[in-house]
């Protein structure tokens, strides 16, 4: 992997903002830094020191005034020299001083390339490389709050943790393929080998959060025309109006947003009178309610509490028959909470549904009663039992189907010993436990995944 070249690129977004900063890694990252910045004061670079200056061009000319800084490696997020220049945020200035950086000799990086060298120059670990991408898309504090754990490296020790559990044995059961077994001190390896089972098990178990935490869920809203569906999925996103982000590519009348219910980042769906219709079948919109309940990990079956059950009614509430299924009483300001009136809805329902719904909460779009209640209620349906916060959570798919086979090759080891399988079997495990254990942490994963990985990052990371 050629990795030793320099390389450059625009480390902001793209568009206007106040700065717009440009970032070289690399052998050659002062060189290119002092070819295109000229300093208002002359002088040696001084690592760590912003200088005030302007980038110009191969003829001298000033392109922009500039900000910049050079870091020592391995003392930089590449640990590389890296150097950073910091312009004004226009998409065409930064664009050009990106341009002198590759005229002077540096190569336009690959998206995650920043990141990838971090972890090849071994400043990081692969675990902590993906959580770093992790943290730019993060789209609910929790998400933030378990990314940002994992960067800060508890994975990656605990993985360190049981890969010394495992080495141990491993060590043993070589020795014992190696020399007659009365000149290898017996050793206890059953002990190390079952805390090492029990810690991959745990880590396993932790991804079933982990993963929607980070990943999200799906919900649809349905219910008749007129229920409150748009003024609750509006009312909901309000909620936590600073980390509602729309998803990329969709517009508001997609009528999909991101909403923060419980900490878990959920999509929702609002299947509310898209289509004007004459069609009572279409006007209820039957099929796009199916469409949505069927993408959809929860469904929340929302009703006009004021109002009482309606023929229309059925076919929605039909939908709902194989989905998990939250009755979302609405308009609860129009009752006066009328504790009978709601379970006589409640009860009305169950009686079309055939059976009861997973819960029950009553809210009100207008005011906002009961929609922390919701959130919370969506949170626990999706997640299960409640979690210990301490966010020490597997996040990652790719994480918890490695180490799921860790566990398994841990734990055929541990089985095989007990039952006096030959220690060269074992050894086989235990090797296949520690590379699994690797393709986390990053020791043991080939070019290509490396590059599958951080094509996920943008350029600039
Ligand atoms: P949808 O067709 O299901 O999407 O329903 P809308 O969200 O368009 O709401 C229909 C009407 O009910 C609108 O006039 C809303 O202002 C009103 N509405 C929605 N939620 C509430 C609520 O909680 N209380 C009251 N009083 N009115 C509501």
């Amino acid at each position: 992997m050629l990795y030793d070249d320099t390389i450059a690129a625009i480390a902001t977004p793209p568009g206007e903002g106040g700065i717009g900063i440009v970032r070289i890694s690399g052998r050659d990252a002062l060189k290119i830094l002092e070819r295109i910045f000229v300093p208002v004061r002359p002088g040696r670079w001084k690592p760590y020191q912003m200088r005030y200056g302007r980038v110009v061009d191969q003829n001298g000319a000033v392109v922009d005034e500039a900000l910049a800084v050079f870091m020592r490696g391995p003392r930089s997020f590449t640990a590389e020299d890296t150097a950073e220049i910091s312009v004004h945020g226009g998409p065409l200035v930064v664009e050009r001083v990106l341009q002198q950086a590759l005229a002077a000799g540096a190569r336009a990086a690959a998206p995650g390339e920043f990141t990838m060298r971090a972890f090849l120059n071994g400043r990081i670990d692969l675990a902590q490389a993906e959580a770093t991408l992790d943290i730019i898309t993060a789209r609910t504090t929790t998400a933030l709050a378990l990314a940002e754990a994992q960067l800060g490296g508890w994975l990656s020790q605990e993985l360190h943790r049981i890969r010394d559990l495992l080495m141990d044995p491993l060590a043993y059961c070589t020795a014992l393929v190696d020399f007659p077994e009365d000149e290898v001190d017996p050793q206890d390896i059953e002990t190390p080998l079952t805390a090492a089972v029990q810690a991959l098990d745990a880590l396993v178990a932790s991804a079933q959060h982990g993963i929607i935490y980070r990943q999200g869920a799906r919900a649809a809203l349905i219910g008749r025309p007129n229920a409150g569906k748009s003024s609750l999925l509006n009312a909901l996103l309000r909620v936590d109006r600073a980390i509602v982000t729309p998803i990329p590519g969709t517009t508001r009348d997609t009528l999909e947003e991101t909403a923060s219910l419980g900490g878990v980042p959920v999509v929702l769906t609002d299947t509310a009178g898209i289509v004007e219709s004459d069609d009572p079948v279409e006007r209820l919109g039957v099929a796009r309610s199916r469409q949505a309940v069927r993408l959809a990990d929860l469904a929340l079956l929302v009703v006009d509490v004021s109002l009482p059950v309606a023929d229309d009614d059925r076919e929605i509430v039909a939908l709902t028959e194989e989905k998990r299924t939250i009755l979302t009483l609405n308009k609860i300001d129009l009752i006066d909470a009328d504790r009978s009136l709601i379970a006589a809805r409640q009860r009305e329902y169950e009686q079309i549904r055939g059976k009861a719904f997973d819960a029950m909460v009553t809210v009100s779009a207008l005011t906002g009663q009961g929609l922390d209640e919701l959130g919370a209620t969506v949170a626990r349906l999706l997640l299960g039992a409640p979690i210990a916060a301490d966010g020490r959570l597997v996040t990652n798919a790719r994480h918890r189907d490695a180490l799921a086979r860790a566990a398994d090759h841990a734990r055929d080891a541990l089985t095989g010993f007990q039952q006096g399988v030959s220690p060269d079997l074992l050894a086989v495990d235990l090797t296949a436990a520690i590379n699994a254990i690797g393709e986390v942490t990053g020791e043991s994963v080939g070019e290509d995944l490396l590059h599958a990985i951080f094509s996920r990052f943008c350029i600039g990371k």
